[in-house]
Formats: structure tokens, C-alpha cells, sequence
């Protein structure tokens, strides 16, 4: 079954199907192609180029040939041409939250929100490019003058999830061209539609051939694809968002030629809603944070534990919001949560629902079952009270509308469960006691900590995790730095 995908008339051309390569839209080397499909009724959408470690090997030689002149233009000239990307964006945000939408399943008001939030890092990092400040040393001896000055590290590979199509690529390519550097991009094989769309843009708004070069690739051929770029001693730098064992994988095999990396992976947030908190603003900071993107975001709660004393009326205000979430394609205007983006994924969610109930949980709320009357890949939003760490959800992420709610005793019980996971994202916490605020912010450990909000995303913030859930920060003044390196210089007396 294949299916349409209606844009502004005039610009059919942002569904793009080719390989971007050193300014030129090309077939693969190898002539073949893999089906991107609707996730809300698994028809075809279009084909695109499922490319091999050759078409791999020439986007690196496009952005490598285009390096030296981009990293020497004038950071103001580099800012005004990522500004007019940014334009371009903001312009042509209908058309691609439609695509968003489309690949991605989520609904057509969030996926114009992703286009903004995509387009906020751009900004931010068009204004950034005019700032890498280096530093003038005192010197600690007579006769030198020591100076730090920041360079970009050269070719930047960036591999993206199909989560947020748009948002991902968009926060990885906008710093890495503010630095200076060029870049190769294999967006998900899932949402290559949106990526691609995106280059078309940059395209138009006047970036030089070569400094951004993108090849599309299916399940089974992008290990060769990326596998090319991790030995390509020529690519400086891998900036990867994604599942964790994927990111150990890179971090392994690109250790031969020795790449800078950036790793944002998994996650397993705790969301803890203490005895003292607001429990109306808990539980509406919950939906929020849980349910965007159907709970397909890396920090997504995934395990939320409510104190004994306030657990049963959290319960009840929470399953009666979770009742008017509606379930549906992106195209009805009421649809809260779209399609999950495979089976795979819809296989793993109700896999957990169901060992969380064979080991004692109690659905109040959702379903065992897919919502098959709705399309192949939708599920319902699942309330599971009595969760417990033997459970699969306690220690895998969900990926999914799923709450499994813990009950908790103490401050310190909790700090306990909730780092007791390899993972460390982001977490999130309720509660009106200062002092405990400030304990708990820091007894946590996760790179991002919420306390008493359930939307914390911003391009002038610092995005990243610790232990499993990676190393490296996307947005704010701290995102550039990932693109460049330190260079020292030293200088003696000059003889006179
Ligand atoms: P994934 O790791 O399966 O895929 C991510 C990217 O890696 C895709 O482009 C995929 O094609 C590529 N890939 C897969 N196998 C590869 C291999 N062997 N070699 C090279 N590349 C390979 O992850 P996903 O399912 O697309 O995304 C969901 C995961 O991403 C979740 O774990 C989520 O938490 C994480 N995520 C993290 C962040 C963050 O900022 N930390 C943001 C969004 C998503």
C-alpha cells in the first residue's frame, strides 16, 4: 500500500528521496532503495536511497574537500548563513511538521513544536558561531606569550534517532557548522524524510557544496554506512543520539582512529513525587513530561515513585487526566498520542505491561493489547500501580505511554532506587521543601534534574547524561565546545 503526503504545493521538492552529496542530489552507488513507511497504517510513503559504504566514503570526501574554506571564513559570514537556514525553517514549519508527522506518527501540534525547538538551536548556534572565545594566559615565566585559541575539529559524522527527526539532526549539524567543521548525516532509517527536507533548506539558503552532505541508509546496511565514517581517519568527530548498546558500539569501533564523541543515549528517568509536593502540579508536570511524543522521548519518566502518604490521591487525580488522552493518527485534531513508531516497539511495551502484571502490578488504567482497530502500531496509555524493581520497566526504558508507579517510604530509600539504574539523563522531583530541593537536586545522578516542572528542554541549556546515558552536552554556550579543540600556543622572544 503506498500513501500521499500533501505540502504546500510549491514545495513538493522537500520530499527528497536522493543522497545530498557536495551539493548534488544523487542515486546510491549501488541503485538501491528502502520503503519509509506511515507508522499509522504501515503504507509506503516514498522510497529513498539505502546507500553503501561507498556513497559513505563520498559524502566524507565532499565534506573533507570543503573543510579548509568553511573553517576560514569569517565566523560572521558562516553566523548569516545559519541564520538564513533558520529563516528557512521557521518559514517552511507547516510543511515539515506535516513530514514530522507523517514518518514519525506524532501529532500535527507537536510536530510544529519540534520544527520551533529544532529551529531554536539553529538560532542559538548562528548567534554562538561569532563567539568561540579563546583565552590570553598569564605567563607563569618572563619572555612568553601564551595564548588558547579554539578550532573546529574537522569532519563531524552525526547519526540521529527517528524520535524527534527534525530536533535531533537540526542541534547536531547547527553547532557543528557554527564551529567551523563539515558534516556527514545517516538520519534514522525510520524518519529520513524530515532530515532530508531539512538539508534542502540548508541547501537553498546558500551553503557551500560539501559543508553538509547527508546519505540515507535502511536497518541492514547502516553499519556498513556509519561503520565506513568510523574508520575514515579523515572524520574528526561522531555525534550520536540513540540507544545505549549502539553508542558503546561507536565508541568501541572508533577508537582505532581515535574521535572525539558525543554520546546521548538512554535513559531510565525516575520521577518522584514527594510527600510536601503540589500534587496537582506533579501530576500535570507527569503528563507533559510522559506523554510527548506518545512517551518516546529519551526523558521520558519511566519509573515514578509517590510517597505513601500522598500515593492514592496522586493515583486518582492522574488516572483521571490519563482518561482524556485521546489515541490517534497525527491527522485527527484531537490526537494526543499517535502511533508508536514500529512493532518492535509496540511488541517491547506490552511486553512490560505484562511481566509488570505476572509479578503483582494492577492495571488501573489501559490495556494488555494494542488498539489494532486504530492501525498495527497503536497502543493505549497504561496506568500500572504496585510496580517493583523486579519488573522489566524498573530497569529497561519503556519507550511508550506507560507509568509505572512505585510507592516509596523515605527520601533516602528513594535517592537509593532511583540511582540504582546504569542510566543517568534526567530525573524529576516534586516537592515545596527548600532545603530538601537542594539535597535531593544533588543527590541524584543524571546530567539533567527537573525540579517541580515536566518541560525543561531549552537550546540555551545543557542537554546530556552520565554513566549509561552517555558524555557530551547539545545547546548552550557549552554545545560549541563539542566541535572544537583547544590549541595552545606559546610564543618565545622574538629576536630583535
Ligand atoms: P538506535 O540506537 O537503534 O538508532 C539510532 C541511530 O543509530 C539510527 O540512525 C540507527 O540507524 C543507527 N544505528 C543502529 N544500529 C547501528 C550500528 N550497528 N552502527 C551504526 N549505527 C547504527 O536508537 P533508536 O531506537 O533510533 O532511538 C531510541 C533511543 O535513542 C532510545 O534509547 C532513546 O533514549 C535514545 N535517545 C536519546 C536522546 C538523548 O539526547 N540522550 C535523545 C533521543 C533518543
Amino acid at each position: 500500500m503506498t500513501s500521499t503526503l500533501t505540502l504546500t504545493p510549491a514545495r513538493d521538492d522537500l520530499i527528497q528521496s536522493r543522497n545530498f552529496i557536495g551539493g548534488h542530489w544523487c542515486e546510491g552507488a549501488d541503485g538501491r532503495t528502502f520503503a519509509v513507511v506511515d507508522p499509522a497504517d504501515d503504507s509506503v510513503i516514498v522510497p529513498v536511497v539505502d546507500s553503501s559504504g561507498a556513497d559513505a566514503k563520498a559524502a566524507v570526501d565532499a565534506a573533507s574537500a570543503a573543510f579548509p574554506a568553511w573553517r576560514d571564513a569569517p565566523a560572521r559570514q558562516r553566523a548569516q548563513l545559519i541564520k538564513r537556514w533558520h529563516a528557512s525553517i521557521v518559514e517552511h514549519q507547516e510543511d515539515l511538521a506535516r513530514i514530522i508527522s507523517r514518518e514519525q506518527g506524532k501529532p500535527l501540534a507537536e510536530a510544529r513544536g519540534e520544527v520551533l525547538y529544532a529551529a531554536s538551536y539553529v538560532e542559538w548556534f548562528a548567534e554562538e558561531a561569532v563567539r568561540a572565545y579563546g583565552d590570553v594566559i598569564p605567563a607563569p615565566v618572563d619572555g612568553r606569550r601564551m595564548t588558547v585559541v579554539k578550532e573546529p575539529v574537522g569532519v563531524v559524522a552525526a547519526v540521529t534517532p527517528w524520535n524527534f527527526p527534525a530536533a535531533m539532526i537540526a542541534r547536531k549539524i547547527a553547532p557543528a557548522l557554527a564551529a567551523g567543521c563539515t558534516v556527514v548525516c545517516k538520519p534514522a532509517e525510520d524518519t529520513p524524510l524530515t532530515s532530508l527536507a531539512l538539508l534542502r533548506l540548508a541547501q537553498e539558503a546558500g551553503l557551500p557544496a560539501g559543508t553538509l552532505n547527508i546519505v540515507t541508509a535502511s536497518r541492514e546496511t547502516t553499519p556498513a554506512v556509519v561503520g565506513q565514517w568510523l574508520k575514515d581517519p579523515r572524520v574528526r568527530k561522531i555525534t550520536f543520539t540513540g540507544s545505549t548498546p549502539v553508542g558503546k558500539h561507536l565508541a568501541r569501533e572508533s577508537a582505532d582512529t581515535l574521535k572525539k564523541l558525543s554520546l546521548e543515549l538512554g535513559g531510565n528517568a525516575p520521577f518522584i513525587v514527594f510527600e510536601d509536593a503540589d500534587l496537582d502540579a506533579a501530576v500535570a508536570g507527569l503528563m507533559t513530561a510522559k506523554f510527548r511524543n506518545g512517551g518516546q522521548t529519551c526523558v521520558s519518566p519511566n519509573r515514578v515513585f509517590v510517597h505513601g502518604a500522598v500515593h492514592d490521591a496522586f493515583v486518582a487525580k492522574l488516572a483521571e487526566r490519563m482518561a482524556k488522552l485521546t489515541v490517534g493518527p497525527a491527522t485527527r485534531p484531537d490526537a494526543l498520542i499517535g502511533p508508536m513508531i514500529n512493532a518492535r516497539a509496540v511488541d517491547k511495551i506490552l511486553r512490560h505491561i505484562e511481566d509488570a502484571l505476572d509479578k503483582g502490578g494492577r492495571l488501573v488504567f489501559g490495556s494488555t493489547r494494542g488498539l489494532g482497530q486504530l492501525g498495527p502500531n497503536f497502543v493505549s496509555p497504561a496506568l500500572i500501580t504496585g510496580a517493583t524493581t523486579e519488573m522489566a520497566l524498573a530497569h529497561e526504558e519503556t519507550f511508550g505511554p506507560v507509568v509505572p508507579v512505585f510507592r516509596f517510604g523515605s527520601e533516602a530509600e528513594v535517592i537509593e532506587i532511583a540511582n540504582a539504574t546504569p542510566y543517568g539523563l534526567a530525573s524529576y522531583f516534586y516537592s515545596n521543601d527548600i532545603d530538601r530541593v537542594w539535597r535531593v537536586a544533588a543527590a541524584l545522578e543524571s546530567g539533567i534534574v527537573a525540579v517541580n516542572e515536566g518541560a525543561f528542554a531549552s537550546e540555551a541549556a545543557p542537554f546530556g547524561g552520565v554513566k549509561d546515558s552517555g558524555y557530551g552536552r547539545e545547546g548552550s554556550r557549552y554545545g560549541l565546545d563539542e566541535y572544537m579543540h583547544t590549541k595552545y600556543v606559546c610564543q618565545g622572544n622574538l629576536k630583535r
